[in-house]
């Protein structure tokens, strides 16, 4: 049995920044496992994302239980299964959260969590290479930041009818304020992505003190009473355990973390009893509280030739795409799928834009091998709601670590999502039919220009839905951390499972993480 100070489960976007940190240290001996492969050619390229998508090599392809919402169908639920997580398939665009979403979550109690508390870290990660306000953005973080010019006739129009409808160009969304239109920053650089598999594990693969197994399952924690000791995983079908001295960190992402804690008998006790499953800590809020962006997708046709990518992707140009990309790394493999974005809000008064909107410069139809780039040319504009209230769940549905949680995001259940929804939608219109879009020729196919009010409501999925959206992929989060919630968090404000002792020998962990004062 092999014994390390700390047990990471999860190489994805938090599990592989959490072992290089911890590793750093070299009095700390740090076990990272893997569940996915080491890497996979597409995940290196941007472009890549669109083949990684469907890809059962580096994708959980987990599935979301059919609901009212989406019409009864399934909604597709990728999650990266590789070094890097889902940080190694995603849409590399890099956000960061709200000040007011922080603060907010600071207002609730959370000590530790306010804007001002959590800069320094996000200043920490990045190495962003954009023009930008120091006082909030990092320059020698691990994690490499660009930030597009907005030098393409599509994008520069976009921008500028935007502005026609009151919403400012904002250069750097990360900053000072996050309202307006802007190209979207992305975790690409030299036309690579940035995983974190790259930025974070790459330049310390040779510590002596970070072992990294990949294709190595956890299937359960190893618990001594309330404490968890260790891990029990499978290589090869070859069942091992290993145990930390200090801490296991459970950080296998929004549907297999909960689903790791169920399997351990941590969470529901009937739901787990009804599996057959040993309760060993009871903790009802494992798998609830779960949220994500409904995000229905506006289609729009574009009359003027050679502007969006479906004219620059075909025979000639799409031969010039690649010679591009292979010369100089630019072009439009090396770029995010929404390269330009607005963050807007929903009515006058507020303080923080509540909806986003985001250009895919081009239509796209599904296809068994992924998205595949349509035949007509235009532009593909989704709009959603920021801060979804909706919630849902993902719970295991047997003692099984290989069978796929149940996922149920239970959207528009709250009543705001919807009216947000309709006002994002209003607002992606407004900007799309403003005049400085006239000389592309642009029209609407989809929800349709003669779908109005109530209408518009049904055809962008919001009562009867023919066509399912897609969600954003990125769970908001498992509710804020609140503490009065009728249905308790189970992690504390340290990310601690609650009720779970903290041994002496991890304080020097435990101070890592953001909080002033804990209790
Ligand atoms: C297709 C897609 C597009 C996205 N686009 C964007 C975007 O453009 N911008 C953005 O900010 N966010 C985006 N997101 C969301 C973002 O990538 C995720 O929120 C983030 O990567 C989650 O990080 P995580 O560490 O929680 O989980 P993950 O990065 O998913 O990592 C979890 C890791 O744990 C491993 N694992 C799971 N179970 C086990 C187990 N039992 N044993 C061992 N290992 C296990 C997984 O294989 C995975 O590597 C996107 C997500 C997807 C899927």
């Amino acid at each position: 049995m092999q014994t390390c100070d700390y047990i990471v489960v999860g190489a994805g976007s938090a599990g592989s920044a959490v072992a290089n940190r911890l590793s750093a240290d070299p009095r700390n001996k740090v076990l990272l496992l893997e569940a996915g492969r080491a890497s996979h050619p597409w995940s290196f390229i941007p472009i890549g994302m669109a083949r990684l998508i469907t890809n059962p090599e580096a994708n959980w392809l987990y599935s979301s239980e059919p609901e009212a919402s989406t019409n009864c169908r399934r909604l597709p639920v990728p999650r990266g299964k590789l070094l890097g997580g889902s940080s190694s398939i995603n849409g590399m665009v890099f956000v960061r959260g709200q000040a007011q979403d922080f603060d907010t979550w600071a207002q609730m109690g959370n000590r530790g969590w306010s804007y001002s508390e959590v800069l320094p870290f996000f200043k920490r990660m990045e190495s962003y290479a954009g023009e930008g306000d120091d006082a909030f953005r990092g320059r020698e973080g691990p994690l490499r930041v660009t930030n597009p010019e907005p030098h393409d006739p599509l994008f520069a129009t976009i921008i500028k009818a935007a502005a026609q409808v009151g919403i400012q160009h904002n250069p750097d969304y990360n900053g000072v304020s996050q309202e307006g239109v802007a190209m979207s920053q992305a975790t690409i650089a030299g036309g690579r992505r940035m995983s974190t598999a790259r930025c974070y594990l790459d330049p310390v693969r040779n510590r002596w003190n970070l072992q990294i197994e990949t294709k190595a399952l956890t299937e359960g924690l190893v618990l001594d009473g309330k404490r968890c000791t260790g891990v029990r995983y499978s290589v090869g079908g070859e069942v091992r355990e290993a145990r930390a001295a200090r801490a296991v960190v459970v950080s296998a992402g929004a549907f297999n973390s909960p689903q790791l804690l169920e399997l351990s008998g941590i969470g529901q006790p009937e739901r787990l009893r009804n599996l057959g499953i040993e309760v060993r800590h009871e903790l009802p809020g494992v798998g609830e509280n779960l949220r994500d962006h409904y995000v229905p997708r506006t289609r729009w046709l574009v009359g003027k030739k050679g502007i969006t990518f479906n004219d620059r992707a075909r025979g000639l140009g799409l031969a010039h795409q690649v010679l591009r990309y292979a010369l100089f790394r630019q072009g439009m493999l090396a770029m995010t799928g929404a390269p330009i974005r607005a963050f807007v809000c929903s009515r006058e008064g507020l303080e923080a834009p509540d909806l986003m909107l985001g250009w895919i410069p081009m239509l796209f139809e599904p296809s068994p091998r992924g998205p595949k780039i349509s035949r007509q040319s235009g532009l593909t504009l989704y709009a959603h709601a920021m801060r979804p209230e909706s919630k849902g769940s993902v719970h295991i549905t047997a003692a099984d670590a290989r069978r796929p949680p149940a996922i149920n995001f239970n959207f528009l259940s709250s009543p705001p999502d919807a009216e947000l929804t309709v006002r994002a939608v209003r607002i992606a219109r407004s900007i799309m039919t403003a005049p400085a879009m006239t000389p592309l020729q642009v029209s609407e196919t989809a929800p349709g220009a003669d779908r109005t009010t109530d209408e518009t409501r049904s055809s962008i999925g919001l009562r009867r839905p023919q066509k399912p959206p897609t969600t954003r992929w990125a769970p908001a989060r498992w509710g804020p951390i609140r503490w009065q919630s009728s249905m308790p968090n189970f992690v504390s404000m340290a990310l601690r499972a609650c009720g779970s002792p903290m041994p002496r020998s991890c304080r020097r962990w435990h101070r890592a993480i953001p909080t002033h004062r804990r209790s």
